[in-house]
């Protein structure tokens, strides 16, 4: 099944569709998120 265009939303990191957060925009799952947050120096999140 190929799903891609508007609508289709994973993780831009590791490819997950549970969890994702669209911020900055990038989007990424809370996991990756955390990380890459880390790194730019984005602590806490809600
Ligand atoms: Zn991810």
């Amino acid at each position: 099944m190929k799903k891609q265009g508007r609508g289709y939303l994973e993780c831009r990191r590791c490819g997950n569709k549970n969890g994702l957060i669209r911020r900055y925009g990038i989007i990424l799952c809370r996991q990756c998120f955390r990380e890459v947050a880390k790194s730019i120096g984005f602590k806490k999140y809600s």
